[in-house]
């Protein structure tokens, strides 16, 4: 109600035509986002990093409980990470740290109280590295039950909380799909037909990637609901893969490979992808059991590294608007897309 007595109609066309971005925004009023504060609309995600970590624990999903780290050890060691992060310009950070990998849902509302950032996390399971961090009911139960469990989390939030996922998370293995990675991914488009919810799969190479898709339009879903996350091959890999319309997700930016990046960038929007690239740098990574949490990488290579380098190759700040902002609230905007 608030936008439409913003401005008189006629002042919105004509704000409108001097800021076209305004009109694909307009698009949005009544779609939303999930943040672990609750719901917000696309246009107030701003500058967002698509693929961070504040927390992983690699002990196992037999091994993992809540009790092997301290949520005010990791605030005292993640804070000032996050608050560098917005110090550039960040608003919205996407947690993709899966259930039984380190997802405490808890943490990350009390780190986006202090920080200020909206915080995205996730429901599903992650199938990569052989299974290590599936629990036990993901290799028994069928589709339609694993997807009935993270609908719940979607409906009624996660584990006890209010706090609802803001998209499926879920991982493969590098090459053909398992027939559970088959499962796994099954379930993510029957959650995604039941939430709207966008689909993140760790993924790698462009094989798994297409055989995801193939099962995702046989289910009925749209390939624009589906992430193809840590996205690498050959640039005829990419192409191929990007034509169905996923979104391809480069999340592995460091101060060393940003200039790569940045070429890889500019070979996709040569190609006319640049409305599917989401950008990242998979960092963070407290670790429980290492002593105060291990190596922490911070979250700035895109700002300090990546951007300039594509300014400087000449990306205008549409584009660059596109990448870091409109992208990402596009990506995450909750809504069932069919095939
Ligand atoms: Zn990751």
């Amino acid at each position: 109600m608030q936008e439409k007595a913003f401005l008189p109609r006629r002042d919105f066309l004509k704000y409108c035509a001097a800021f076209p971005f305004l009109i694909r925004m307009a698009g949005f009023e009544k779609d939303y986002i999930h943040t672990v504060k609750g719901q917000i609309k696309p246009a107030e995600l701003g500058v967002t990093l698509i693929h961070e970590h504040v927390l992983v624990d690699f002990i196992g999903a037999d091994k993992i409980s809540p009790d092997r780290w301290n949520h005010e050890d990791v605030i005292k060691k993640v804070l000032p990470y996050l608050l560098e992060a917005k110090s550039k310009g960040i608003k919205s950070m996407v947690e993709c740290t899966p259930a039984f990998l380190g997802r405490d849902v808890v943490l990350l509302e009390k780190l986006a109280a202090r920080s200020g950032l909206n915080l995205l996390t996730n429901t599903g399971y992650y199938g990569a590295s052989n299974n290590k961090y599936l629990p036990s009911w993901a290799f028994t139960e069928t589709a339609e039950q694993l997807a009935k469990r993270w609908t719940e989390e979607f409906n009624n939030g996660i584990e006890q909380t209010s706090v609802k996922p803001g998209f499926i998370k879920i991982g493969v293995n590098d090459g053909h799909l398992s027939g559970l990675h088959q499962k796994l991914i099954k379930a993510a488009a029957l959650t995604h037909l039941k939430t709207g919810l966008t689909i993140c799969s760790h993924t790698g190479p462009a094989v798994p990637a297409n055989e995801q898709i193939e099962i995702l339009k046989n289910l009925n879903v749209d390939p624009a609901a589906f992430v193809w996350v840590h996205a690498r091959g050959s640039r005829e890999e990419f192409v191929k893969t990007a034509a169905s319309g996923c979104w391809i997700s480069l999340d592995g930016i460091n101060e060393e490979n940003a200039a790569e990046h940045a070429e890889l960038i500019l070979f996709l929007k040569k190609e006319g992808f640049l409305k599917k690239i989401l950008i990242s740098h998979d960092a963070g990574w407290y670790q429980p059991g290492e002593p105060d949490g291990g190596k922490f990488r911070g979250y700035t290579a895109i700002s300090e590294k990546l951007l300039p380098v594509l300014k400087q190759k000449g990306m205008n700040d549409a584009a660059i608007e596109q990448l870091m902002v409109l992208n990402p609230a596009a990506a995450f905007t909750v809504s069932i897309r069919r095939h």
